[in-house]
């Protein structure tokens, strides 16, 4: 019988998953308070709001002119090098696959666990609750490049790069993600942002000391900032336009290359829902690849795609 059938390690699956759940227990009771404490500042504090994205905004900044200042005296270590490019890596991956494709345009769909460490590693990449991501995302295409689009170049490029982050209203989060606001996992990792963003900072510390955190931290953070800055003013400027869409989104290589596969921007455009942004090999799409490769071995799965009629009449 199949509730019965013995798991690899000699476990039922019902005794296996009653042996995890404490672990999972203790996790949520970890979390549980400061997601409280989240939701009770929430909204309350814009100064305190806007003073702490300033620093995440500047702090890398700063860090990565004193890391390029340094290069000068003494090479990069190995240690340093690894951490900045897994870091680099894992995190953009959570931003792209976890806030932008699973969560923002629910291009596929995965297992809770699968969910929760893409969206822990993109809150760990400095992009703010992903619930708000979201709204604002959901609004940037509703509005592409017209009245009530929150980042469009049209009102400048450094508005549409950094600025709009200090003078978008707040997020829409009832109007654009209802349903979002529905699921356990994705609030719980909503509301403890904070937390994720700071382990993204501890993690390179403690394998690494000062340095890890100078490089594995804040210069990975400048990069992953502007990159992801660059999706919403670059790929809305410069580029190739292959479909007519009704905004002024565009194909950009470097950020293409850069983004994971984000700068394929007018595809996306074109097709929002597709979980795939590159269009042949051309067009390397690591994000796309990473979604491909979960529902291969089945963890992921109601993955959509574009209508094949539709590229090819390009
Ligand atoms: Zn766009
Ligand atoms: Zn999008």
């Amino acid at each position: 019988m199949e509730g019965l059938v013995e798991a690899p390690d000699g476990l039922t699956p019902a005794r296996q998953a009653h042996e995890t759940r404490p672990v999972l227990t203790y996790v949520l009771i970890a979390l549980a308070p400061i997601a409280v404490t989240a939701k009770l500042v929430e909204k309350r504090t814009p100064r305190f709001y806007e003073a702490g994205l300033l620093l995440a905004i500047v702090a890398p900044l700063v860090a990565t002119v004193y890391a390029m200042w340094r290069l000068w005296e003494e090479w990069i270590g190995w240690r340093e090098l690894t951490l900045f490019v897994v870091l680099y890596l894992l995190t953009g991956i959570g931003t792209t696959v976890g806030y932008h494709r699973l969560v923002a345009h629910e291009s596929f769909r995965t297992r809770p666990s699968v969910k929760a460490v893409l969206l822990a590693l993109g809150a760990m990449n400095v992009q703010g609750q992903v619930i708000n991501w979201a709204a604002y995302h959901r609004r940037h295409h509703a509005h592409s490049d017209r009245e009530g689009d929150p980042h469009s170049p049209r009102e400048g490029l450094l508005h549409a790069h950094v600025g709009w982050l200090f003078r978008a209203s707040p997020a829409e989060r009832e109007r654009y993600c209802k349903r979002l606001l529905a699921d356990p996992v994705i609030v719980l990792i909503d509301r403890t942002a904070v937390v994720w963003t700071l382990a993204g900072l501890l993690i390179p510390y403690i394998v690494a000391g000062s340095t890890g955190l100078l490089w594995g931290g804040l210069v990975r953070i400048a990069f992953t900032n502007h990159v992801t800055f660059a999706v919403n003013s670059i790929c809305h400027m410069y580029g190739s336009r292959p479909f007519a869409t009704k905004d002024a989104s565009r194909n950009n290589l470097l950020i293409g290359l850069l983004g994971f596969g984000e700068g394929w921007h007018n595809n996306h455009h074109a097709f929002p829902r597709a979980a795939f942004h590159g269009i042949g090999w051309r067009q390397p799409d690591v994000s796309g690849l990473i979604i491909r490769g979960l529902e291969r071995v089945g963890l992921a799965w109601d993955v959509r795609r574009a209508p094949a009629t539709a590229v090819d009449a390009r």
